[in-house]
């Protein structure tokens, strides 16, 4: 079945605007067919009451369950050089039930202000697709760039992917915390520095075995771990 996304509701139809009706065109949606919307963090059974040029409108036969994640998370994804890195991890972190992606500003990150803020956008657009695609009716907020040296373990458990030091093995992480706060790297890594401060901080130092990962590796791989364990 296929997932729209909408912004607008009259009475018991939802609207899909300009940009999800090209989307619902590509589909060739039948006059029959069903199909789930998402609405302000619902999702709704429909099918067409009137295709527009611009728009289509959807008659609400019923409410679906949205399913809510089981656990808390917010990932505090260290901004990469290459910027295509970010959107990959967006979508991911979208699909894995993430609350809260925190782009983080590291010594090693890329850090012109004006091109993140476009990129923001972006992002934004990508949680939407990606929520399409994993039926997914509670968006990921994405929050404006932070300082990595302003973060404090605020969450129940609080992780730090740090490929340098071993710290914690996946099995000492207290699997059944209901919030997380999840630190990774750029792609060369933080500096020990950076490490240090975090530790001396609280943030527990998590060490994925066997091997060294890129940045996109191990934000799926511990995200799939807490979420499911
Ligand atoms: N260039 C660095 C590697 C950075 S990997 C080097 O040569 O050492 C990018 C980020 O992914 C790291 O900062 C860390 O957050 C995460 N990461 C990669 N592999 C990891 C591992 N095995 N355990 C924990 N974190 C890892």
């Amino acid at each position: 079945m296929h997932t729209f996304y909408s912004e607008e509701r009259v009475g018991n139809k939802l609207i899909l605007g300009e940009r999800e009706a090209k989307h619902f065109k590509v589909r060739r949606i039948q006059k029959n067919e069903v199909f789930r919307v998402i609405f302000q963090n619902k999702l709704y059974k429909c099918r067409v009451f009137k295709e527009e040029k611009n728009q289509v409108v959807c008659e609400i036969l019923e409410e679906l369950e949205a399913k809510r994640p089981p656990k808390n998370i917010t990932l505090y994804q260290c901004i990469t050089q290459d910027l295509d890195t970010i959107d990959l991890i967006v979508r991911q972190a979208t699909e894995l039930g993430v609350s809260k992606f925190v782009p983080t500003i590291s010594e090693r990150s890329f850090k012109k202000e004006e091109a993140l803020q476009k990129r923001i956008e972006k992002w934004k657009r990508i949680v939407i697709e990606a929520m399409k695609q994993s039926v997914r009716a509670f968006p990921m907020e994405i929050e404006n760039p932070i300082d990595l040296k302003s973060l404090e373990p605020d969450a129940e458990e609080n992780i730090l992917l740090d490929n340098f030091y071993e710290g914690f093995r996946v099995k000492e992480i207290n699997l059944s915390a209901k919030s997380f706060a999840v630190i990774v790297g750029p792609e060369g890594g933080f500096s020990e520095k950076e490490g240090k401060m975090l530790r001396d901080k609280g943030f527990k130092s998590v060490l994925l075995e066997p091997y060294t990962l890129r940045t996109e590796t191990a934000s799926v791989a511990i995200l799939s771990i807490l979420m499911n364990c």
